[in-house]
Parts: C-alpha cells; structure tokens; sequence
C-alpha cells in the first residue's frame, strides 16, 4: 500500500478590529475564559514569531483587541485603564499559528472493502481543534464543500461560532475521478480559468492545484486567480516543481517528496503515480546538484513551499509513541479511532523504512530552501489514514521542524509569521508587535527549551479574546470523522 500516495491534498477581509468581546455571540462566549477588553500578559516569556530570541520576563498589553505595548516587565510603566492584569510567570506567549495547509474535512473510515474514498465535512470539529491548538489563522489548502467552508467562515468572522480566521481555498484544480469521486475533474484549462473566475466570486482567495492537473490547465488558472490578486499553490504530481515555477505557481504544498521531476520515466502532463516516490526514497540526493539547482529555481522564482510533516510522519511505522495518542482518542469516534488502530498495526508489521526515508529527505531539503532564501510555511494537512488532527497536527509540524534541524524559535516562525508574510497580511497578524491583532497562544512552559510544550496550551486569544483550550475541545469530543 503507497500510504503516501493518500495523502491528499488535499483575499479578503482586511480589517476585522472587532472591539473584543463585544461582537461575540453568547454561543462563543462559553468558550471564552479571558473577555476583559483591556489586558495585561505580565511576567510571560515572549517568542515574538520573528525568529529573534525569546525575551524573559516581558509584559504585553492587549487592548480592544490589538497588542498595544511589548516591553520588559521590569520596566513597571503604568497599566492602561482599567487592565486586568495576569501574571503568567512561567509561561511562554507565541504568536497564533497561522496554518497554511489546513482542512476543514477529514477522512472517513471505509464502510465498504470496495468503497469509494470519502472525506466528511468537519464543521464543528474543525474549526474549534485548530483555536484550541492555537492556530488563529488558517489558510485551507483545497476544499471538498467549498460552500460550506465558505459559510463557516462568515459565521466565525461574525462571532457566531469559534474558529479562525479562514482563509477559504476553493475546490481542488486537478482530474480525479479515479481518486475522489466528491472532486470535480477539470475538462482542459478553459475549464480551469471557468471554476478560478466563479469560485474567487463566491469568496475563495486561493486555489490549490491537485495532482493529475496538466501544464495548460495550470497556467489558465495562475493567470486567472493572478488576474484577480489571488495565489495558486499545488500538490503536484503532473507538473514538476521548476515546471510549475515558470508557470507562476506562488506555493507549493508538502515539498519535494511530492516532486516528479527527478523521476527518469517521467512524461510531460502525467502523473508518474507512487514511483516517483519510491525513485526519490531510493537514488535521489538531496544535495546534488539537480535538487540544489530547482531550490534555487523556487527561490528566483519567490514560489514558497509548505511543511506538512506530521501528516508524512503518520505514515512512518511506529513513528509516535501510544502513550502520545490518547489526545486523539479522545476527538475521534470511534469507528475513526479503530480504523486509525487498524492501519497503524498494519504498517508497524510491514516496517517497510521508505516512509521514514522520505521524511529524512523532507527535512532535508526544508533545510536547504530555507538556507537559499526560500519561505517556508508549515500547515497539517490532516488527511492521509487519519491521525493528524486540526490543532494538534500543526503542534506536531513545530515539533518536527525541530527534529528537521531548526532551532525552536525558528520553527514558530515558520509557524507564523511566514505564513503571514505569504498571505500579506503580516502587518496584522504573525508576529508579537505592538499594532497588530491579539492573536497569540500562551503555554504553560517554554518551547525554545522544550519544543513539546507547544502542546501545553493555556489560552488562545484572537483579537483579544481569550478561548479556553479545553472547552473547545471537549465541545467536540468524539465527534472527529463524523463532523
Ligand atoms: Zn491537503
């Protein structure tokens, strides 16, 4: 089985300077344990999303939803008016997430051997495990129910529900039907320029290119989403990545373990299919020449890629440790968990090492574009057999850009403040910096020294407004694979 291979793969609202609590619904408001429109973060350790050292001992104002001071707590100036003012000595305030590989759907367990694949809308689930993961903005990367992904977002902006902020990529661009029968199959680059023009009016602000898709349908739908302001990023296969490049692709999703282009049988337009990977697990070197060169070919060509390591990890046999997986447990239902059991037993008894391979190579190369110049981003993806939840897959990406070999505070700015930079948004969110929306995640403990305790998330705050992790998530226990 090419576990690999089912991964899938799966602008807007400028201000929204809401006055904190005073536009959230009294449905939201159980969620909240912080609505005080004036705070103070005292005695916190700042990770500023920047990549520059973590400042001890700081204090940060929030006010009206906006980060109005960052400075030394020794400093002692005044408080604002009428502060509230938490001592959160001992922990640690990043900056939201901002996932750029994000799903609102995830896979349903088969109902029949034969079955088609099947992806559910996750409403509910969703939207709430990535807050309560700390991720504050989510750029999705290819949707299944464009519509409805496009309703939840209007229902998060307006206070009616909690989530993020969504940045709405519209449905896959690509030809499927031999993969997921809910996709729409393009019919030549007219249709492809067709769906970019009717779905940038329905609100999506980006598109994403799936595999099967074809260099002529490819640039239609750049220049149609380019023509608009919009980006294209892709899960490729078809196309190479230095192909795309020339062809103006802005992002490229899960890096060059999805990269057909060193594949000797490779054809032009098609899709070599899992060969392709196993070609790459096998003779290509990451430090050739051929690879160095298309590194730099991305960066001339200023094509950011997304880190989706942890959905990658999933399909490495044995790759978590059990004790680590009780957090999932307790989101999936059950028939989602069994199947989650079931396929992990099979790979630790085939112990095949090629996934492990890949994501040795993936990290590598990460390293390398980012070493080039290149903008990394890290998003999770949570496909593949399942396991790689909203949230807490994004926590889990952190972590392994640590294992790649980035240093902690440079992994949270992959994390972040990249990822707003890419959307252009980075004078609002991203980072820690006065001006800017409070969206920030305090953890108990410090990730530059331990960087698991970004999973030891106290509070989410998103303009200002504090949401309480675990009633977020134990709002939807249970109910991850069904919606
Ligand atoms: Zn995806």
């Amino acid at each position: 089985m090419r576990v690999l291979g089912l991964v899938v793969c799966g602008v807007v609202l400028g201000g929204m300077g809401v006055g904190a609590m005073a536009q959230v619904s009294d449905g939201v408001k159980a969620y909240v344990a912080e609505g005080s429109p004036v705070l103070v973060l005292n005695h916190v350790r700042v990770v500023d999303g920047t990549g520059g050292a973590a400042m001890e001992d700081a204090r940060v104002d929030i006010e009206h939803g906006k980060i109005t001071r960052v400075q030394s707590a020794k400093l002692r100036s005044a408080f604002p008016a009428d502060a509230k003012v938490l001592d959160l000595s001992e922990k640690t305030v990043i900056p939201g997430l901002v996932g750029m590989h994000e799903h609102l759907f995830y896979t349903t367990p088969e109902g029949v051997p034969d079955g088609q694949p099947h992806y559910g809308e996750m409403s509910d689930s969703a939207p709430r495990l990535y807050l309560a993961g700390g991720v504050t903005t989510a750029r999705t990367g290819g949707s299944m129910e464009p519509y409805t992904d496009l309703s939840l977002k209007h229902l998060i902006d307006a206070g009616k529900t909690p989530g993020p902020k969504l940045w709405i990529t519209g449905p896959y661009l690509g030809g499927y039907m031999g993969r997921i029968p809910q996709l729409h199959t393009l019919t030549g680059p007219e249709d492809a320029g067709r769906l970019v023009d009717y779905w940038a009016a329905e609100g999506a602000t980006s598109f994403k290119a799936y595999m099967d898709i074809t260099p002529e349908e490819l640039k239609a739908a750049v220049e149609h989403a380019h023509a608009k302001g919009l980006k294209v990023t892709g899960h490729l296969c078809a196309v190479g990545f230095r192909e795309a490049a020339a062809l103006g692709i802005d992002n490229l999703e899960h890096g060059i373990v999805v990269d057909t282009e060193f594949f000797p049988g490779k054809k032009t337009g098609v899709c070599p299919g899992g060969d392709a990977a196993d070609d790459l697990a096998k003779r290509v070197d990451i430090e050739s020449e051929p690879v160095q060169a298309m590194i730099r070919d991305l960066v001339a060509h200023h094509v950011a890629v997304t880190s989706t390591l942890a959905v990658f990890e999933v399909t490495v046999p044995n790759s978590q440790p059990m004790a680590g997986e009780a957090r999932l447990k307790k989101a999936l239902t059950p028939e989602a968990w069994a199947r989650y059991l079931e396929v992990r037993a099979v790979l630790a008894q085939r112990n095949d090492p090629q996934e492990a391979v890949l994501l040795k190579k993936e990290m590598q190369f990460e390293r390398d574009f980012v070493k080039a110049g290149g903008l990394l981003m890290a998003g999770c993806d949570p496909t593949s057999f399942g396991g790689v939840l909203p949230g807490f897959g994004d926590q889990r990406g952190v972590e392994l850009l640590v294992e790649a070999g980035f240093t902690p505070v440079e992994a949270i700015r992959i994390a972040t403040l990249n990822g707003a930079m890419f959307l252009g948004e980075a004078a609002r969110v991203g980072s820690i910096a006065v001006g800017k929306d409070a969206d920030m995640v305090v953890l108990d403990g410090n990730p530059v020294e331990k960087i698991s305790d970004v999973e030891k998330v106290a509070i989410v705050f998103k303009d200002g407004v504090g949401y309480d992790p675990v009633k977020l998530t134990d709002s939807v226990r249970g109910l991850v694979g069904l919606r």
